[in-house]
């Protein structure tokens, strides 16, 4: 159970970007955060694995408070959530394998320049990764040649090696087009559901958050204007859904892939 208590972020200019925010997340849930552009979907997921430090509030994972957590705590903590980005964040001019075993650097001491100083248990893990998103043949070229759905598909892999319990997705899908939503989507969708893996995620699409999420919470300006289990979500009307997100939510429509990638994605 993750719990975020009365969670506050000002940043030094004074934009107040978390105001008084507290939900909770069970274990295994598909968290979907809405809520326009500025409203503080980016800073609340990067305050839970604390890439950004809260101004005040309490953000509590299983009973041991994330917030207090100081160095070896903090990245004991943080090796166990994953993160995965909207540009993907990838070494462009490395190799789709230098990236995923990038994904270890919180085990390994110091950076090692040469992948063959990874640990061998460390490159086996690389190569299952890659394996699990469909990537296999990819290894070896490097990151900037792969389309942007098989990059996203290497920041999953990346992600995997922190083996994470929970993973947060900083609107993993809004660079790509609707059919490769779907299939990053269902990479999520089979993590939390084959593996438990908790999925905190950030969408833009109703028809999106329909299909994955299992609860939802909406911010508008800093502050929790919404909370939702999967019923509500499939009773949401497109009307609703942009009085909590404006105008910019939209209905994608496309095929849904069921988390299969399409050959040359
Ligand atoms: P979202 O992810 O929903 O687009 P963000 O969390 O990125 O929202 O931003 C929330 C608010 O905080 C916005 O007003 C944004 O301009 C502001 N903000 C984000 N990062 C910083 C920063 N480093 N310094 C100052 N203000 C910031």
């Amino acid at each position: 159970m993750l719990e975020i208590k009365n969670l506050t972020k000002v940043y030094d200019d004074g934009t107040r970007a978390l105001e008084d925010v507290s939900f909770s997340v069970k274990e295994g849930e598909f968290l979907v955060v809405i809520g326009l552009s500025g409203s503080g979907k980016s800073t609340l997921l990067r305050c839970i694995n604390r890439l950004i430090e809260p101004t005040d509030g309490q953000i509590v994972w299983d009973g041991e408070d994330v917030t207090a957590a100081e160095s070896t705590d903090l990245r004991k903590i943080s090796r166990r959530i994953g993160m995965i980005f909207q540009h993907f964040n990838l070494v462009r001019r490395s190799s789709v394998f230098t990236n995923v075993l990038a994904g270890r650097l919180g085990y390994v001491n110091t950076w090692p320049t040469l992948i063959h100083r990874f640990p061998r248990e460390d490159r086996d893990m690389a190569v299952r990764a890659l394996e699990r998103v469909g990537l296999t043949e990819q290894a070896h070229k490097r990151a900037s040649e792969l389309s942007g759905g098989q990059q996203q598909r290497v920041g999953i892999a990346r992600a995997l090696m922190q083996q994470p319990s929970i993973i947060l997705a900083d609107e993993p899908v809004a660079s790509l087009d609707p059919v490769l939503a779907h299939t990053i989507l269902g990479y999520l969708e089979r993590l939390n559901r084959e593996e438990g893996m908790t999925i905190i995620c950030s969408l833009h699409y109703l028809d999106l958050v329909q299909r994955y999420a299992t609860q939802v919470i909406g911010l508008r300006s800093g502050r929790l204007v919404y909370t939702g289990s999967r019923e509500d979500i499939q009773n949401m009307t497109d009307e609703q859904f942009k009085e909590i997100y404006g105008e910019e939510a939209e209905r994608v429509t496309g095929p849904l892939t069921g988390g299969q990638q399409k050959d040359g994605e």
